[in-house]
């Protein structure tokens, strides 16, 4: 191949100083490509850097042959441009790939210039190739560069701001808009101040100074920002100075990271910290924390106070334990942990700074992991020393009480039985009394009569009279005495308890006394009265004195109209003896069951019936009561354990 600077001898400008000679090894020896071209545009001549660079020859590009070396894609624009130039003959410049000797297209800056002759001609063009790859390169590299940057600003999950040298915002990304709730458009140009919390603004305004002044961003600081609605959003900031060439601050960066959850929790877990603190002091519980992972405890502070330990003394738990109470302490411990209980409880003895003990109920409840394996324990301990020994003083109190009631029982036991005795005797007194009384009052009444049938004609009236009075005071006393024994009877005497049919009871009774018979009363027995659980002979006592009363209390003249029936009440009867007599008034209704008890001395009587009643059915686990209305009759019950 022959050197294109040797296949033809170019004509060149002479320049002064310098031979032709000289001049083309200069040109040859530029390291851009040099190429001449005639005014038409038609290459004439190119330096040896051509050749090198595409390996074509001068024969091959001559004249228009150079446009098989250009990249046809740029070609026509290139041939349109470059026959603009040759028509207005201004300089031409245009960036169009070159083929090299390697078929590769390399970026070429061409610059072409027109030579002129002296009345300002084009006579010819000086044109160069410059390879301008590397410099692409750069350009791509910056260019790529910079397109990761925007895409690292526009997606980072961080707010990223770019602030110039007053604090004003240049730049901020979308995660910052986000964050504190203005648009793009809205920050650029504010000063960060604006948004930033009244009570951050100093410290804030203190490291934009630092920033400035290049002195450096100590650390990540805490911050809060004012979003748009108002509410407060914790961030933590950090950034960095932006230098130009002469090293002086030209703007900065700052990174802010939302912080709110964290600040959140950090607060709430403050706030528990705190409650427990002052819980722990509040209560008189003593609060603990057993860590079994490090077998380390905490104690709550009530620990002082309560036991006079401080948490140098506490260094095991158990040996505070009393040594009685230890095993079965540990024991049960042991078992919760293992058994998957998720609490423990137990009372036992608990050795203070002083050496005495306190009874203590101890709680705790098992926290544990994923695998169930127990790691931690947290309970109270309660100080129940006090509450163990008011207990033990009350059991003492009750056992004292307990042989105190024993001894007053047993004393009661033999007071009644002296009691008792002291009343038979003088129940058995007051009835032989009763009883011999009765011989000579008998005499007494026999020889009155006596004496009045045989020399009561003779007397005079006066005296008859007085005869006729002893006859009836001896009378009234045999009733009297007569009266007495029975009620004495009554108290003292075995009742043989059976089932027994009321009506049947009164019908015995009527017929028994003449005084209820005939026309002297009206008496009505309504059935079924239901049967009763009592003394054959008790009942037919207490209802002759019932009925009697009933036919006696009556008005004179008017006829006794008596009505016995009988109703259930509950498990018991309630026996009714209702009258149409004189009544009685509210006031003496209670009086009337009391011994020799008579409301009205007009009628016959010893005041013993009702009290007779009374006292035999109460021993027979009954009651007695009477409802009455003055001058229009009185209704008698009495009330006796039904038969069954
Ligand atoms: P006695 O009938 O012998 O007087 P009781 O003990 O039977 O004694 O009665 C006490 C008193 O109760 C009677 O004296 C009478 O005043 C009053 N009494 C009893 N039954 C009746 C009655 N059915 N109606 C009015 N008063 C009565």
């Amino acid at each position: 191949m022959t050197e294109p600077s040797q296949t033809s001898m170019p004509t060149l400008p002479s320049t002064e100083g310098l031979t032709v000679e000289q001049m083309r090894m200069l040109v040859d020896a530029l390291p851009g490509l040099t190429w001449m071209a005639n005014a038409d545009g038609s290459i004439h001549w190119f330096n040896r850097r051509v050749h090198e660079y595409t390996g074509a020859t001068l024969a091959e590009i001559r004249g228009w042959g150079w446009q098989k070396i250009q990249d046809p894609a740029t070609l026509p624009q290139l041939m349109e441009r470059w026959s603009e130039c040759i028509r207005t003959g201004t300089p031409f410049e245009m960036e169009c790939p070159i083929r090299g000797a390697d078929g590769v297209y390399r970026p070429f800056l061409t610059r072409a210039n027109p030579v002129r002759d002296d009345s300002g001609r084009v006579i010819q063009w000086i044109g160069t190739n410059t390879d301008i790859s590397s410099q692409k390169k750069t350009e791509e590299a910056l260019r790529v560069s910079e397109a990761r940057f925007r895409e690292a600003f526009e997606c980072a999950p961080i707010g990223i701001v770019q602030c110039d040298r007053e604090g004003r915002f240049l730049r901020v990304n979308p995660t910052y808009c986000e964050m504190t709730g203005f648009t793009e458009a809205e920050l650029l140009g504010r000063h960060f101040e604006e948004i930033t919390h009244p009570q951050d603004r100093a410290e804030s305004r203190e490291l934009n100074r630092r920033i400035v002044e290049n002195r450096g961003w100590r650390q990540p600081i805490e911050k809060r920002y004012v979003k748009k609605d108002g509410r407060v959003v914790w961030v933590i900031v950090s950034g960095a100075a932006v230098l130009d060439q002469r090293g002086q601050v030209q703007h900065y960066v700052v990174i802010a990271q939302d912080i709110t959850y964290r600040k959140m929790m950090e607060n709430a877990l403050k706030e528990t910290i705190e409650r427990c603190d002052l819980i722990s002091r509040a209560t008189n519980d003593v609060l603990w924390d057993w860590n079994l992972r490090d077998d380390s405890m905490w104690w709550g502070e009530g620990v002082s106070p309560q036991f006079g330990l401080r948490e140098s003394t506490l260094k095991s738990w158990s040996d505070r334990v009393h040594p009685d109470d230890r095993l079965r302490v540990e024991r049960g411990v042991a078992a919760a942990l293992q058994s998957g209980l998720p609490k423990w409880e137990d009372e036992y003895r608990f050795r203070r700074e002083d050496g005495s003990y306190a009874t203590v109920r101890d709680r705790g409840f098992v926290v544990r992991d994923e695998q169930g394996q127990a790691v931690r324990v947290v309970g109270a301990m309660h100080d129940i020393t006090e509450q163990k020994e008011a207990e033990m003083r009350l059991l003492e109190a009750q056992d004292e009480l307990q042989r105190n009631a024993v001894r007053l029982e047993s004393a009661v036991a033999e007071r009644t039985a002296r009691l008792q005795e002291l009343v038979n005797e003088l129940g058995t007194f007051s009835y032989s009394i009763s009883h011999d009384l009765r011989a000579p009052l008998r005499a007494i009444h026999g020889f009155a009569e006596l004496l009045r049938e045989d020399v009561g004609a003779q007397l005079p009236d006066i005296d008859r009279s007085h005869l006729d009075r002893i006859i009836r005071a001896a009378e009234r006393m045999d009733a009297l005495i007569r009266d007495v024994l029975e009620y004495s009877r009554i108290t003292r005497a075995e009742l043989t308890l059976e089932k027994v049919d009321v009506a049947e009871v009164v019908r015995h009774v009527i017929d028994a006394h003449e005084q209820f018979h005939g026309s002297r009363a009206d008496i009505q027995v309504i059935k079924p009265i239901p049967t009763v659980h009592a003394s054959r002979l008790a009942l037919t006592q207490y209802l002759s004195n019932l009925l009697g009363n009933a036919v006696k209390f009556v008005s004179p003249g008017t006829t006794p109209k008596v009505r016995v029936r009988g109703e259930n009440a509950g498990h018991r009867v309630r026996i009714w003896v209702e009258d149409n007599g004189i009544g009685i008034a509210p006031e003496s209704r209670d009086k009337i069951w009391g011994m020799l008890e008579r409301l009205n001395p007009a009628y016959e009587g010893t005041g013993v019936g009702l009290s007779i009643v009374r006292k035999a059915v109460e021993r027979m686990g009954g009651s007695v009561g009477v409802e009455s209305t003055v001058g229009e009759g009185s209704q008698f019950w009495i009330e006796l354990p039904k038969s069954e």
